[in-house]
This record gives C-alpha cells, sequence and structure tokens, in this order.
C-alpha cells in the first residue's frame, strides 16, 4: 500500500512556481496577482481564504482580500465584481463560497469573466473543460489529476467510480477521467444519493474517487483488492483529542480501507493541499498569458 502524500506533491508545485516567479521577476515581467473576494464571516470561507492568501505570499505572488459585509446587495457585489473584471493589476480572482443566501452564487460565477475565472467555475471554462480545450480546471480536480499523474497511476482503460456528483468536484473529476489523455482514458461511473446499491459498483472499481463529505462512509468491503482510493471528503467531527476540540475526517474509513489499496490518499494531508497548490498554478497562467490565445491541448502545467 502507498500513501499519496498531497502535502509532499504541493510543496513541490508550489516550490516550481516561486521558481518561475523569481524568473518573471527578474525579467521585469509582472508578478501574477490573485485576488479573493470573502463576503461575511463564514468560518468556514474564512479559513479558505486566510490560507489562498498565505499561499499567495509563500510563491511570491501578490493578493488583495477584499472582505465585503454579508448584508451587501447583489447589484453591489456584481459591481465589485465588474471593478476586478477591468482592473488589469488583477491577473486572476475568486469569489469564496458558499455566498449569502440573497445572492445567486450562478449569477455571480458567470459575472466573472472567464479569462479571469481561475477557480474554472464560469460555464466557458467548463465546457472548455468538457471540450478538451485549454482552460482553468477547477482546483480540486486538477489537484486529483495532478496526483494521479505525480504518483504515476496507470488509468487507461480501468474503471473509476467518482461518488458525488457536485460542480466542483464529483462532475469534473468524472469528465476530466474519461477525456482521451493522461490521466484519463477512465472508462468512469458517475455515483450519487440516488445511486441504487452502491457497492455494487465500487467493489468493481479500480479507482475511487470519493467526494461525498460522509465521514468514514467507504468502508473496507466497498473496496476491491489493489483499489486506488483518492478521498476528497473533509468533515469536521467532534474529537477529544485536539485543542479545539474537533478534527478533519474523509469519507473513507481509513485504517480498514488503507490495506487493500494499492494507492491511498490520507485525510488531512490528500487532496486537501492539492487544491490550493492548483489555484496558484491557474492564477500563474493568468499571468502569463491568455489562454484562448494557447494551441496546447490541455493546461495541466
Ligand atoms: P456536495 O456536498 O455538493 O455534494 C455531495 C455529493 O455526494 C452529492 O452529489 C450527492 O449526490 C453525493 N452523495 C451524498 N450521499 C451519498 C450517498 N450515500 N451515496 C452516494 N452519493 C452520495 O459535494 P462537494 O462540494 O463536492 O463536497 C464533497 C466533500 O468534499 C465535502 O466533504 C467537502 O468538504 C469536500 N471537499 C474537499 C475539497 C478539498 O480540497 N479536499 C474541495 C471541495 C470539497
Amino acid at each position: 500500500m502507498n500513501i499519496i502524500d498531497g502535502k509532499k506533491v504541493s510543496s513541490f508545485l508550489k516550490e516550481k512556481i516561486s521558481i518561475e516567479v523569481n524568473q518573471r521577476k527578474n525579467e521585469g515581467k509582472k508578478i501574477p496577482h490573485l485576488a479573493a473576494i470573502l463576503v461575511g464571516n463564514d468560518g468556514g470561507s474564512e479559513t479558505y481564504v486566510a490560507a489562498k492568501v498565505k499561499a499567495c505570499a509563500e510563491v511570491g505572488f501578490d493578493s488583495t482580500l477584499i472582505r465585503l459585509p454579508e448584508s451587501i446587495s447583489e447589484k453591489e457585489l456584481l459591481l465589485k465584481i465588474n471593478e476586478l473584471n477591468n482592473n488589469a493589476e488583477i491577473d486572476g480572482f475568486i469569489v469564496q463560497l458558499p455566498l449569502p443566501k440573497h445572492i445567486s452564487e450562478q449569477k455571480v460565477i458567470e459575472s466573472i469573466l472567464p479569462e479571469k475565472d481561475v477557480d474554472g467555475f464560469h460555464p466557458t471554462n467548463v465546457g472548455r473543460m468538457a471540450l478538451n480545450l485549454p482552460t482553468y480546471l477547477p482546483a480540486t480536480p486538477f489537484g486529483i489529476v495532478k496526483l494521479l499523474e505525480e504518483y504515476k497511476i496507470e488509468t487507461s482503460g480501468k474503471h473509476c467510480v467518482v461518488i458525488g456528483r457536485s460542480h466542483i468536484v464529483g462532475s469534473p473529476i468524472s469528465i476530466l477521467l474519461a477525456r482521451a489523455s493522461y490521466p484519463g482514458n477512465c472508462t468512469v461511473t458517475l455515483c450519487h444519493s440516488k445511486t441504487k446499491d452502491l457497492k455494487e459498483f465500487t467493489t468493481k472499481a479500480d479507482i475511487i474517487i470519493s467526494a461525498i463529505g460522509k465521514p468514514h462512509f467507504i468502508t473496507a468491503d466497498m473496496i476491491k483488492q489493489g483499489a486506488v482510493v483518492i478521498d476528497v471528503g473533509i468533515t469536521r467531527v467532534s474529537s477529544t483529542e485536539t485543542k479545539s476540540g474537533f478534527k478533519l475526517a474523509g469519507d473513507v474509513k481509513y485504517d480498514e480501507v488503507a490495506p487493500k489499496c494499492s494507492f491511498i490518499t490520507p485525510v488531512p494531508g490528500g487532496v486537501g493541499p492539492m487544491t490550493i497548490a492548483s489555484l496558484l498554478q491557474n492564477t500563474l497562467l493568468a499571468a502569463k498569458e491568455s489562454i484562448y490565445k494557447k494551441n496546447s491541448k490541455v493546461i495541466c502545467a
């Protein structure tokens, strides 16, 4: 059994990015600049955005954090987005989700200029991903693809079962792994909450990607011997072992599943750290040139 070390791979990727930023500095080129809009004071969102800003500093990017009150109207938020769309200093930006209920997330996502949509959530970028055109891949699926690549995991002809069909993880990773490229060429089955007899699918899977958000849901009896298991789930569960009173749990019952796997990602330290590294990678790409002018097949730098 091999543990896929997302912390190590993400550090390596960040190191590569910072070398490139230094080179750009020395050549007098623009330093990549990521902006993040944070609406309200949601604890989880605060943590995620703080980690993104910190990661920018680590690799030498400029970053701008725009904090807006929970009470901001949709119209005011769209105006702020428009400002960033037109600000040549900002290469890419994100609007941290979730948003307050009175604001339409879809409207917000669609108001971001696709060229600056480094989260890869805009319908234009999702469509380009599906068509295998240069685009910004959504950060978490991008991170998963990177991990498979780094560990040289064979994907061609493999049966991959993706569990969860969210727009940010399950659906895009199912598209990416079905594409005619590496990592890809999988036969993909996309399972979700309405799937009947999930185990029937998972026990036949060579690769399982679980993105449901139910701690320890995937048990050893659901896994084929030698399977690759990628655990995307992150759920806070209460714990007496930590000062904070909680710890992070994945979808997979790690202790019993790991011995059956050929490769497995831990939680924490698996997919999580890759998500931020992928966002940085997309921002670097945005600063370098317009992806829409590139001829290369897939942006998977
Ligand atoms: P979501 O919460 O939007 O949706 C969950 C999905 O799981 C749905 O598509 C649903 O159909 C499916 N599902 C629920 N119960 C199921 C069941 N019993 N059987 C089969 N399918 C079932 O999904 P999300 O936003 O992709 O998040 C999923 C998990 O991944 C969460 O724990 C989230 O915190 C985590 N996540 C982690 C990262 C990371 O960087 N590692 C990034 C994004 C999300």
